[in-house]
């Protein structure tokens, strides 16, 4: 029997989940050559299994693989398309580095880069809807260094083929939610950007039978909303919570009319909010006036990656009963 998702306030979750210790175990030994990529995608599930097991413990309704074989979101695309080749460490801060994709020549899809673990999941969510989570156009662009196209839109314009590709795999094998996430937009809050991005998500969403979503954290987003409106978009998926639902007026004032999936809990901060502190989090969307209980998802503000994981899933289950008291008030 097909699960049901609750008509109001479903609850769902970004994407990401703390890593567990064999998924960095697999991470490591890919890197180091001593495995194949078909054995790093079988090794890797049973961490997949673990998330699953605390979304479902939990009670989240809408899911995801915890994206344990994603080391990071930019690498993890760059290395599995053509086009792409991973430099050197670069040094962000004092004591962080990160590896910057380079593009080398021209972008392109070879086989799929999320699918198989998107099945695994599917298989073991005991029917609860997964989504299938891909690092957007724009992100991609962002966080890479471009020796190839040297033009911004052909880029960005490649690299959304390349996930409608991908996308198309996820609806033939069942997938009834895509997500694009784009945390690189609010770091240019411009509109030129934000125009460039929604011809790249015109290429990714086409015609497409699944709930369409686009998901965008932190930075300076009120700066763009008039140009992201219009975005070919079912729901927008944003961080709100950290902020403390200062966009909502900005929504408002711009006559918002999508599903909106906002952030009850901050996955910054180490502290597991209460009950109650979620449920006046979305007593204070629901005063906003934006969205009905129906168009309304409950959910962190970005992925969960960085917290412990006892924290990630304690935040998790005070949302999930947070919104079943919401259903009852709205
Ligand atoms: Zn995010």
């Amino acid at each position: 029997m097909a699960y049901s998702v609750p008509r109001k306030f479903p609850t769902t979750i970004v994407g990401s989940y703390p890593k567990m210790p064999q998924a960095l175990e697999a991470i490591k030994k890919r890197k180091s050559g001593e495995i194949s990529e078909e054995e790093f995608k079988e090794i890797v599930k049973p961490a997949i299994r673990e998330v699953v097991e605390d979304y479902l413990w939990a009670g989240v309704d809408i899911i995801s693989d915890g994206e344990q074989a994603r080391e990071d979101m930019v690498v993890y695309f760059a290395e599995r398309m053509r086009g792409y080749s991973i430099g050197d460490w670069v040094r962000v801060f004092d004591n962080e580095y990160f590896r910057k994709p380079i593009v080398i020549g021209r972008v392109e899809w070879i086989s799929p880069m999320t699918l198989d673990h998107w099945l695994y999941t599917t298989s073991i969510s005991q029917d609860r809807p997964v989504k299938g989570i891909l690092t957007g156009p724009y992100t991609m662009m962002e966080w890479s260094f471009d020796l190839y196209y040297r033009d911004r839109r052909e880029l960005i314009i490649d690299l959304a083929k390349v996930i409608r590709r991908e996308v198309e795999e996820l609806i033939k094998a069942g997938a009834q939610y895509i997500q694009v996430d784009e945390p690189a937009l609010s770091t240019r809050p411009w509109r030129e950007d934000a125009e460039l991005l929604k011809e790249a998500l015109d290429i990714i969403f086409k015609g497409l039978e699944a709930k369409r979503i686009i998901h965008i954290c932190f930075g300076r987003l009120e700066r763009i909303i008039p140009y992201i409106l219009d975005y070919p978009v079912d729901q927008f998926d944003l961080e709100m919570k950290n902020s403390n639902f200062r966009l909502l007026p900005y929504l408002k004032e711009y006559g918002f009319n999508k599903e909106l999936a906002f952030g009850v809990v901050d996955v910054h901060s180490f502290q597991v909010e209460s009950i109650r502190e979620i449920e006046e989090a979305i007593d204070t969307v629901m005063r906003a006036d934006i969205v009905n209980p129906e168009k309304a998802y409950v959910k962190p503000d970005c992925g969960l990656k960085r917290l412990p994981r006892d924290i990630a899933r304690a935040k998790l289950k005070n949302m999930v009963e947070a919104a079943r008291r919401a259903r009852e008030k709205y």
